[in-house]
């Protein structure tokens, strides 16, 4: 059976000492009027939220893949056993409220202290963790352009837990491309719309932790424009609320059926059915996209997280079964008395491990510090402090998403490869790790779609203004180091490679403006450049924490082998990671050239590309 410890050092780690949070936080009013910035208050609360998770929920992982969730004859669907029990108790303790505004009944915490708590939460179980996840990505969309009656009215129910949020945007024939969806919404002229359509594959769409269900749909109103320009969002409770906010007459959504999925089984994927159902316009009609946009950036935020949380559990216990597998003698011997050694000591058993830990630390400095530029972003007094925190959160939301769900898979399955044939097997739990990883991979637009987002819409048609920004922080820190006696290796690896990142967008740059194929020239390439977008945010990432945890070495301040571990890391990183840039430097540079083949000859297909 796996097991899960909340990594609090290395989270108190990244929290003090690399983004220096508690400076940071101090400077936003919002923290010191809700008494919620101090460093103390936040590590006790991180310490309570990994007990709560670590006890209550990582417990209910296994079972929930071997139950998962079971819907009735009238719709009705039932969560595995202990989920409810344990979404009460997680209620009961105000966790749903943490990072919410307190004019609703929020806690008003930084980000940086949910963020922590949903990569706990993702380790323990991801698919439990779903559940509040999609509530809290409801909250913030209603939260932003929601009228004031909408928010009065729901708003303290979804922060309360009591009522839970969902994101209806997929249909069977529109995925990736939303602007040819086809729920339609009709005017009441009374405030209200009729909603009817068919959504599918909706996280937590239907289940029994809540007496409520808060769907945010994406339906077209009569006469809008086609494509996404025509897209409005709705609020369609399952329940009609009274005006006190008891739950009232039950409106006409249903659940069809549930998808039977590859992992992530206790999280209900439903099939709804809007049959004239009574919605809410959110925000401003045919402004729907932008609108959901807020959930869904929240939402790829917490995907990455997910690719974190299950490459830390899967890490974690393919590490303690390496230390206790004997297998085959290693010279020198560690175990002289048996007849096999620890395949810890193997160095392809290293090396996975090894591969892990540099993802997952890296990831979670990744998300802390853009959880850190969140809570900047939406309190810092300067506007312009505000914007260029905000800038670098939306150019880093795609490689958060992506990066970090592939390496959490790839973690994944290393680790599963430590077991050998003991991690294919449901026993030890690495199986359903694999499985339930696969899939932030694939939801909230897939991570090809995510490197077009970078590539496209975050960079080239941004005239690489933020990538510069960043670029040039990096540059800097690569300059100021580069004689640095223990991390200059590093900086200037990563000073190549972030000039290189520059000279590599001007490359697909003008492939892109150079004709009618330039945008399959960006098309060949995004996904290989989000691969080395990461590498370098990760390269700078690991060079400023093997310099801080130097330093405390060379004070004798390194009782516990913790920054040694920090700098040993960081050189696995630089040595065997790192050089992954160097391919896929190649692989953008060589475009589309090599993907246009002939359609005929290569994948038998007759009807071929059509010239506009
Ligand atoms: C378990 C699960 C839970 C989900 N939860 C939700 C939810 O809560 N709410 C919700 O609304 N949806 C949800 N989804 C839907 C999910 O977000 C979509 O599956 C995803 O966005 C991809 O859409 P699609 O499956 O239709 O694939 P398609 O859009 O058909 O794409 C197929 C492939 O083509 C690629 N592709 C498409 N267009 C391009 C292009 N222009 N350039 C390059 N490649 C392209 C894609 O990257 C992908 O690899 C969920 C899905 C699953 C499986």
């Amino acid at each position: 059976m796996p097991t899960y410890k909340a990594p609090l050092r290395d989270i108190k780690f990244v929290m003090t000492e690399l983004l220096e949070a508690g400076p940071q936080l101090a400077s936003l009013p919002f923290y010191q009027d809700n008494d919620t910035a101090d460093l103390d208050l936040i590590t006790q609360v991180m310490e309570e939220a990994a007990r709560f998770v670590e006890t209550e929920v990582q417990p209910l992982n296994q079972i929930g893949d071997r139950e998962g969730c079971v819907r009735d004859e009238h719709g009705e669907v039932k969560t595995p056993t202990g989920f409810k029990a344990a979404y009460k108790k997680f209620c009961d303790a105000g966790w749903p409220a943490l990072d919410a505004d307190p004019q609703y009944g929020g806690q008003g915490m930084p980000h940086l202290v949910s963020m922590t708590l949903n990569e706990m939460l993702n380790s323990a179980s991801v698919a439990w963790g779903m559940y509040p996840g999609l509530s809290h990505g409801a909250y913030s969309a209603l939260h932003a352009v929601g009228s004031d009656e909408l928010k009065n009215l729901y708003l303290p129910k979804i922060v309360s837990g009591q009522w839970s949020g969902t994101m209806c945007l997929t249909e069977p024939h529109a995925g990736t491309d939303l602007g040819i969806i086809r729920t339609k919404a009709s005017d009441n002229g009374d405030g209200t719309y009729n909603i009817t359509g068919t959504k599918i594959f909706i996280s937590a769409g239907e289940h029994d932790l809540t007496e409520n269900i808060v769907h945010l749909v994406l339906a077209r109103l009569d006469g809008s424009p086609e494509g996404t320009k025509g897209i409005s969002l709705f609020l369609v409770p399952k329940f009609i609320p009274n005006a006190d906010g008891s739950v009232g007459e039950r409106n006409a959504v249903v659940c069809g059926s549930l998808e039977h999925k590859m992992g992530i089984h206790g999280n209900a994927t439903a099939v709804l059915n809007f049959d004239q159902a009574k919605g809410w316009l959110v925000g401003e009609i045919n402004k729907g996209m932008n609108h959901m946009f807020i959930m869904m950036n929240a939402a790829r935020l917490g995907t990455g997280l997910q690719g974190l949380g299950l490459g830390e559990v899967s890490y974690q216990n393919a590490l303690a079964y390496a230390k206790d597998r004997l297998q085959m003698r290693h010279e020198p011997r560690v175990l002289p008395s048996e007849n096999a050694d620890p395949i810890l000591v193997h160095p392809d058993v290293r090396r996975m491990l090894l591969t892990g830990k540099a993802y997952n630390e890296a990831g979670r400095a990744l998300a802390m510090w853009l959880a850190l530029s969140l809570d900047v972003e939406h309190h810092h007094p300067d506007e312009a402090k505000r914007k260029e925190a905000g800038d670098l959160v939306a150019l880093l939301t795609p490689v958060a998403k992506a990066f970090m769900t592939d390496n959490g898979f790839q973690t994944a399955v290393l680790s599963q490869q430590v077991f050998g044939g003991h991690g294919y097997i449901q026993e030890w739990g690495m199986e359903q790790f694999v499985r339930d990883a696969r899939i932030g991979q694939i939801y909230e637009g897939t991570n090809g779609i995510q490197s077009l987002d970078l590539l496209g819409r975050k960079v080239l048609m941004d005239g690489g203004k933020k990538l510069q920004k960043l670029a040039g922080t990096l540059q800097e820190f690569a300059e100021s180091h580069e004689d640095d006696e223990h991390i200059g290796d590093y900086v200037n690896q990563l000073g190549k490679a972030a000039q290189q990142l520059g000279s590599l967008t001007m490359v697909i740059g003008q492939k892109a403006m150079s004709g009618p194929e330039g945008a399959d020239e960006v098309n060949a390439a995004a996904v290989d450049y989000l691969r080395f977008f990461g590498h370098v945010v990760y390269g700078y990432l690991w060079a400023r924490m093997a310099k801080i945890a130097q330093e405390k070495i060379d004070a004798g301040q390194d009782r516990d082998g913790f920054y040694l571990s920090k700098v040993q890391t960081a050189k696995f990183y630089f040595a065997k990671l790192f050089p992954e840039t160097k391919a896929l430097a190649a692989t953008i540079k060589a475009g589309n050239e090599s993907l246009a083949v002939d359609d005929k000859a290569v994948f038998g297909w007759e009807q071929g590309l059509v010239t506009a």
